[in-house]
C-alpha cells in the first residue's frame, strides 16, 4: 500500500509540469535578482528614502561603541565628564530611534506595494495562458507560486536588501573605526575573515540548492491538498480520507526530510560562526588586555580600558554583522529560486496564435466548417484525438454530436471555442479562419452550457451577468427565459443570494438553469450545449429541458446529445467515434443505415446511460 502511495506521489512530482512548457521542454530560467530589482522600480522612491534612514541608523550604531569607551574613560575621570558623555550618547540614540522608525516603515511599505503588484501581474500572466497550459500546470502549484514564492521574493528585494546594506555598512564602518582605534588589534580580529567567508559561501550554495528542493516539495504538498480539499465530496464518498491523508503526509514528510538537512546545516553554520566569533573575541581580549596592562605600566604605550571596551564592542558588532549576513545570504538564495519560478511564469507568452489584424465580422450567423481537422492534445502528444474531421454546420441549424464516450465530442466543442488550435486543417466561421478572428469578440458571440456548470462564489445576479455588464431588467429577463426566476425568488435574498462555499448550495437542475441564464444574457449566435448525462428529478428535468429549448430558438446550436428527443429533432446528427466521423445525417437517415448510430440508439445513445422512456 505504502509503495503504491509513493508511486502516486512520484507521479505528482513528474506531472507537476512547473518547469516545462506544454511539450515537456524545460522553461528558460533567465530570472535573476537583477530582474526583480527592475520590477521593483516603482518602489525606488520609498527604497531611497528608507536607505537614507538606514544610513543614519547604521551610523548611529557604528558610532555608539566609541562613546561606550568614552563613557568608561569619563567615569574614571569625573562625574561631570560622565554626565556629559552619557547625555550625548542618549541624544545620538534618540536620533537613531527616529530614523529606525522611518527605515522600517519605508522598507515594509515598499515590500507590501511590491508584492501586491507582483501578485497582480503574476495572476494576470497566469489567466492569460492558453488552456493547454492548465492541462499541465496544477492549480495548487500555481496558487503556491502566487502566495509563497511572491512572499519570498518580497522579503528579498526589500527587507533583506535593507538588512544586507545595513550589516555591510555596519561591518565596514566598524572595521574603519577599529583600524583608527588600534590597527594591530584589528589585524588579530581579521585573521578569521577568510575562514568565515569561505564557509559562508559553501553554506549559501547548499541553502540555495536545498531551498529550491524544499519549495518544490511544499508545492507538491499544496497541490495534493488543493486537489483533495476541492473534491471533498468525492474523497468522502469513497472513504478516501486516509488515502488523501497519506498522500499529503508523504509530501510533507519529503519536505520535512529536506528541512532536517537544512536545520543541521543551519545549526553547524551557527556553531562554526559562534566558535570563530568567540575565538576572535578571546584573542582580542587577551591581546587587548595585555595592551591595557602595558598602558598601566607606562601611559605612553598600549591603550586605555575605555578604548579596549570600544574595541570589544566593535568586535561583537562585526561578528554579529557577519553571522546575520550569512543567514541573509541563505534567504537571498531561496528568493533567487522563487524568482526563477516567478519569471518562468511572468515571461511566458501564451502559446496561442494571435493574428496581427484580428477580424471582427459584421455578424456571426453561426456557419461553421471543419475542414480536415486533426488534433492532438499538447499534454498527450502520443495520442491523436481527432483525425481528419470535416463537416459543415449551416446558420440556424441544430447539430447533435453523438458517439461513445472518449470519441472526441467535447474536443470538437473545445476547438470551436478555440481553447486549442487544430494541428492540421482549419475551422472556418462564416467562411473565415477561426484563428484570424478577434478571440474576445468571437467568444462573446458563443455561449456554452456544460453538464456540470461551474458557478462562481458570488451572488446569483453576478453569476448571471458574468459574461457582460447587464442591467437588472436584463438579468431578470434571462432568468425568466431560463426558468430560474421562480426558484431564485424563493430564496430570502433573491438575486443577491450567494452561491457556493459561503452561500446556498444549488441543486444540479438549478445550477443548470442559472448557467442557461448566464448564456442567454450574452445573446449568443452560437450555442454550445453539453447535455447532462445524470438524471435530474422529473420536475427539474422538465424545467431545464424547456429552458434549453427556448435558448436554442433562432440560434445555431451544437449539442453533445445524450437524449433521444434532442437527436431526433436535430437538423443533423454527427456520430463521432475514435476521432473520426463515423456517420452523418438526420436521425431517420442514420437509422436506415443500420450502423453505429442505430446501435447507439438501441443502447440509448451512450452505454451506461440512464434509460429514458422517450421512444
Ligand atoms: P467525448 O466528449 O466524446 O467523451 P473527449 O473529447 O472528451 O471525448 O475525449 C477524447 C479523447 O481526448 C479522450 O481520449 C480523452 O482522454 C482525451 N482528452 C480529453 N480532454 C483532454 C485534455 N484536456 N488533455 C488530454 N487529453 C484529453
Amino acid at each position: 500500500m505504502k509503495k503504491l502511495q509513493n508511486q502516486r506521489v512520484m507521479r505528482y512530482y513528474n506531472s507537476l509540469g512547473q518547469e516545462v512548457d506544454q511539450s515537456g521542454k524545460p522553461l528558460a530560467t533567465t530570472a535573476s535578482l537583477y530582474k526583480l530589482f527592475v520590477l521593483a522600480k516603482p518602489e525606488a522612491g520609498l527604497i531611497v528614502a528608507g536607505s537614507f534612514a538606514l544610513l543614519v541608523t547604521t551610523a548611529v550604531q557604528t558610532i555608539a561603541p566609541l562613546f561606550f569607551g568614552r563613557v568608561v574613560d569619563a567615569a574614571l575621570k569625573s562625574m561631570a565628564d560622565l554626565n556629559r558623555t552619557v547625555m550625548i550618547l542618549l541624544l545620538i540614540y534618540l536620533g537613531g530611534a527616529v530614523f529606525s522608525l522611518f527605515r522600517s516603515w519605508m522598507f515594509t511599505l515598499a515590500g507590501q506595494r511590491f508584492v501586491a503588484r507582483l501578485r497582480k501581474q503574476l495572476f494576470r500572466s497566469i489567466v492569460l495562458q492558453e488552456i493547454a497550459f492548465f492541462d499541465v500546470n496544477r492549480t495548487g502549484e500555481l496558487c503556491n507560486r502566487l502566495a509563497s514564492d511572491t512572499q519570498e521574493v518580497q522579503k528579498a528585494v526589500t527587507v533583506n536588501m535593507s538588512m544586507l546594506c545595513r550589516y555591510l555598512l555596519q561591518i565596514i564602518g566598524s572595521l574603519v573605526l577599529m583600524f583608527y582605534l588600534n590597527a594591530a588589534l584589528t589585524g588579530v580580529l581579521l585573521a578569521i575573515v577568510p575562514v568565515v567567508s569561505l564557509s559562508a559561501m559553501q553554506y549559501g550554495k547548499f541553502v540555495r540548492k536545498i531551498g529550491k528542493l524544499l519549495q518544490d516539495r511544499l508545492a507538491d504538498g499544496g497541490t495534493v491538498a488543493e486537489e483533495a480539499l476541492s473534491s471533498m465530496r468525492t474523497v468522502k464518498s469513497f472513504s478516501g480520507e486516509t488515502k488523501a491523508d497519506m498522500l499529503y503526509s508523504d509530501c510533507i514528510t519529503e519536505s520535512y526530510k529536506i528541512g532536517k538537512k537544512l536545520a543541521l546545516a543551519q545549526g553547524s553554520m551557527d556553531g562554526l560562526f559562534s566558535l570563530l566569533a568567540y575565538g576572535a573575541i578571546s584573542a582580542v581580549l587577551w591581546y587587548g588586555g595585555k595592551l591595557v596592562y602595558d598602558n598601566s605600566q607606562d601611559p605612553n604605550t598600549g591603550i586605555t580600558a575605555g578604548l579596549l571596551t570600544s574595541f570589544l564592542l566593535y568586535t561583537l558588532q562585526v561578528a554579529m554583522g557577519f553571522a546575520l549576513l550569512s543567514s541573509l545570504y541563505g534567504d537571498f538564495m531561496q528568493a533567487v529560486g522563487a524568482s526563477v519560478r516567478i519569471f518562468a511564469l511572468l515571461d511566458r507568452k501564451p502559446d496561442i496564435f494571435v493574428p496581427s489584424n484580428p477580424l471582427i465580422l459584421s455578424s456571426l450567423t453561426g456557419e461553421i466548417e471543419f475542414k480536415n481537422v486533426s488534433f492532438t492534445y499538447p499534454s498527450r502528444p502520443e495520442t491523436q484525438v481527432l483525425k481528419g474531421m470535416s463537416f459543415r454546420v449551416e446558420p440556424g441549424q441544430v447539430v447533435a454530436l453523438v458517439g461513445p464516450s472518449g470519441g472526441g465530442k467535447s474536443t470538437v466543442v473545445s476547438l470551436i471555442e478555440r481553447f486549442y488550435d487544430p494541428n492540421e486543417g482549419e475551422i472556418l466561421i462564416g467562411g473565415c479562419d477561426l484563428k484570424l478572428l478577434d478571440l474576445t469578440w468571437f467568444r462573446q458571440q458563443v455561449a456554452m452550457v456544460s453538464q456540470e456548470p461551474t458557478l462562481f462564489a458570488c451572488s446569483i445576479k453576478e453569476n448571471i451577468a458574468y459574461g457582460r455588464e447587464a442591467s437588472m431588467d436584463e438579468i431578470l429577463e434571462a432568468a425568466k427565459q431560463a426558468n430560474a426566476h421562480e426558484f431564485v425568488l424563493q430564496f430570502e435574498q433573491g438575486y443577491d443570494t450567494l452561491v457556493g462555499e459561503r452561500g446556498v448550495r444549488l441543486s444540479g437542475g438549478q445550477k443548470q438553469r442559472i448557467a442557461i441564464a448566464r448564456a442567454l444574457i450574452m445573446n449568443p449566435s452560437l450555442l454550445l450545449l453539453d447535455e447532462a448525462t445524470s438524471a435530474l428529478d422529473a420536475e427539474s428535468e422538465y424545467l431545464v429541458q424547456e429552458a434549453v429549448e427556448r435558448a436554442m430558438k433562432g440560434r445555431t446550436v451544437i449539442v453533445i446529445a445524450h437524449r433521444l428527443s434532442t437527436v431526433r429533432s436535430a437538423h443533423k446528427v454527427i456520430v463521432i467515434d475514435r476521432g473520426h466521423i463515423a456517420e452523418m445525417g438526420t436521425h431517420e437517415e442514420l437509422l436506415a443505415q443500420h450502423g453505429v448510430y442505430k446501435k447507439l440508439v438501441l443502447r440509448q445513445l451512450t452505454a451506461g446511460q440512464p434509460t429514458r422512456n422517450e421512444d
